[in-house]
C-alpha cells in the first residue's frame, strides 16, 4: 500500500467500529503482528491509543496501561476552586475506550526494561511490546522547595495540578477562609505544566472572593520575571476587576515552607522577604512523569538535563531508547510549544501516525503540523483565548509557530466561553470516543 492510500484508508475509516475480514487482511502484515503499549491514559496517551486503533482499521494491538478508570480532566477544573462548576462536569469513563478495542490495564508501570521491550507492572505480569509510547504527564519536584514535601501530606498545602480529589480539597480551605484572610498562588519557573494556567486560577478565584470574601487578599507570587501567557489581558483584566484584591509580584521564586497546625503557613523565596497566607497553593518545579525519568528516558544535558524526555520532533520517538516514543507534557518542548493537553492530543496524532507508517514500512509525513489553543476563564463565565499553529522545519529538526498564525483575544467574552466548553467536551470526545 502507498503512503497516501494509507493515509486515505486511515481518515476513511477513523468513523468505523470493526473493518469487514477481507480488508482487515490488506492491512499491512506490521499492523496485523505488532503490539503497541501505551502508558498514561491522560490526554496524549488515550488520544495516541485511540487513533492507533482507528487507523489502523482496528487490526493493530494496543495496550493502555493507567491505574484510573476515570478520566477527570485538568482544562476546565480551575472553575471548581472558584465554585463554577463541579468535577463530576469533567469527569469522563474511560471505558468508552473498549469500543476502539483499546485493551485497558488498570495498573501502575512500575519498571520499562527499554532493551527486553517489557512494561513491569504494579499487579499485573509483564507486558510484552514491540512498540512503546509514553505519556505519563508530569511530577511535581517536591525537593524545589523545602518543607513543600511534608506541608502537602499533612494536607496543609496542595498543589491540586492533577485535577481530581485535592482539586475539591483546596476548595474546601478557600471555602474555610474568612473574610479579610489571605490566599497566595506561587507558580515555578517555565516550563511547566499548562503555562496560562496558575492566572488563570487566580483570576477565578478572585472572582469568588470578589463576592463571597471582598475583604480578603490573593498574591500571585511568580517565579517568573513576567506573566508567561496572554500577559497583555490578564494584566488587564486584573486591574480592571481585582484591583486592591489581586496583587502580582514578579521574580518570586519559592524555595521554602512552613506551616503550622492548620492550612496555610509561611512561603520564602530566594529574595523576597517571607509572606504568611491562610491559604497557600505552592506549585513547586515541575518535571517529566516518575516513570519516564526512571525508564532513562530523560536528557542528562542540555535544556532537558534531569527533568524532561527529548524527543526527535519529527516522529515524537525518544532520543534515549529504540522503539519508544513520548508524548505530552513529559517532552523536552520545542521553541514557543506549551505544556497543554491540546498539545499532548496533537503530539498523540502525529506519533501515532508515524508509528503506523514506520509498521507499514513507509515513512513518516515530513510535514507534521501542531495547533493549540488555551482557553482561560477570567471569571466563572468570561474566557480569553491564545491560539498558535507549529510546523515541523526538517533543517532545524524541530517546530516552530507559523508567522501570522494564531493569536489572542480582543479580550474577554461569555461567547469565548462558550467556545471553551465546546472545546473541553470535543477534546475529551476526541481522546475517550
Ligand atoms: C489547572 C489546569 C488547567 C489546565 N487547563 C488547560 C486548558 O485549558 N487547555 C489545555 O490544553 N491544557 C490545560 N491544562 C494542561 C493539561 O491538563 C495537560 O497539558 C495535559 O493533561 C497533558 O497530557 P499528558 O497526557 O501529558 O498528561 P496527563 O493528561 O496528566 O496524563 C498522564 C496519565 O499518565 C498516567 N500515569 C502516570 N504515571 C503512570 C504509570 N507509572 N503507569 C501508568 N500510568 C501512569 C496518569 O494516571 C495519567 O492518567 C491544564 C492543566 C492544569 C493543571
Amino acid at each position: 500500500m502507498r503512503r497516501r492510500d494509507l493515509m486515505l484508508a486511515g481518515a476513511a475509516l477513523a468513523s468505523l467500529t470493526s473493518l469487514p475480514a477481507h480488508a482487515q487482511a490488506q492491512a499491512p502484515a506490521g499492523w496485523r503482528r505488532s503490539r503497541v503499549v501505551v502508558v498514561g491514559g491522560g490526554i496524549g496517551g488515550a488520544t495516541a491509543a485511540r487513533y492507533l486503533r482507528l487507523w489502523s482499521g482496528h487490526t493493530l494491538d494496543v495496550v493502555l496501561v493507567d491505574p484510573q478508570d476515570r478520566f477527570v480532566s485538568c482544562p476546565m477544573s480551575n472553575l471548581v476552586l472558584g465554585g463554577f462548576t463541579s468535577l463530576e462536569t469533567l469527569t469522563r469513563p474511560m471505558a468508552t475506550l473498549d469500543a476502539a478495542g483499546v485493551r485497558r490495564v488498570q495498573d501502575i508501570a512500575t519498571h520499562i526494561d527499554t532493551e527486553r521491550r517489557l512494561v513491569m507492572l504494579a499487579r499485573g505480569d509483564p507486558l510484552r511490546y514491540d512498540r512503546l509510547i509514553v505519556s505519563p504527564g508530569i511530577d511535581l519536584d517536591w525537593s524545589s522547595v523545602a518543607g513543600l514535601e511534608a506541608a502537602h501530606g499533612a494536607g496543609r498545602i496542595l498543589q491540586a495540578w492533577k485535577a481530581g480529589p485535592e482539586t475539591l480539597a483546596l476548595r474546601r480551605q478557600l471555602e474555610a477562609m474568612p473574610d479579610g484572610g489571605v490566599f497566595a498562588l506561587t507558580i515555578p519557573e517555565a516550563p511547566y505544566r499548562c503555562p496560562p494556567g496558575p492566572y488563570e486560577r487566580a483570576s477565578v478565584v478572585a472572582a469568588w472572593m470578589k463576592k463571597a470574601r471582598p475583604r480578603s487578599k490573593l498574591l500571585v507570587l511568580d517565579a517568573n520575571p513576567d506573566i508567561t501567557s496572554k500577559a497583555a489581558l490578564f494584566r488587564k483584566v486584573w486591574a480592571e476587576r481585582y484591583a486592591g484584591l489581586l496583587e502580582y509580584r514578579p521574580l518570586h521564586k519559592a524555595v521554602a515552607v512552613e506551616t503550622g497546625s492548620g492550612p496555610g503557613g509561611t512561603v520564602r523565596f530566594e529574595l523576597q522577604s517571607p509572606e504568611r497566607a491562610d491559604v497557600l497553593n505552592v506549585l513547586p518545579a515541575m518535571q517529566a512523569g516518575s516513570i519516564a525519568r526512571e525508564a532513562g528516558l530523560v536528557g542528562r544535558i542540555g535544556a532537558a538535563g534531569g527533568r524532561w524526555c527529548p524527543v526527535e520532533y519529527l516522529t515524537f520517538a525518544s532520543s534515549q531508547a529504540p522503539g519508544v516514543q513520548v508524548i505530552g507534557d513529559a517532552i523536552q518542548v520545542a521553541p514557543a510549544m506549551p505544556k497543554s493537553g491540546h498539545m499532548a492530543n496533537a503530539h498523540a496524532k502525529v506519533a501515532a501516525a508515524a508509528l503506523l507508517s514506520e509498521l507499514a514500512g513507509l515513512p513518516p509525513d515530513l510535514q507534521p503540523m501542531l495547533t493549540n489553543t488555551c482557553y482561560s476563564h477570567v471569571d466563572g463565565g468570561e474566557v480569553i483565548h491564545v491560539a498558535s499553529v507549529h510546523r515541523y522545519l526538517a533543517q532545524e529538526r524541530t517546530y516552530r509557530t507559523v508567522p501570522g498564525s494564531g493569536g489572542v483575544s480582543d479580550g474577554p467574552s461569555e461567547r469565548e466561553s462558550r467556545y471553551a466548553w465546546h472545546w473541553a467536551r470535543t477534546l475529551w470526545q476526541d481522546m475517550l470516543g
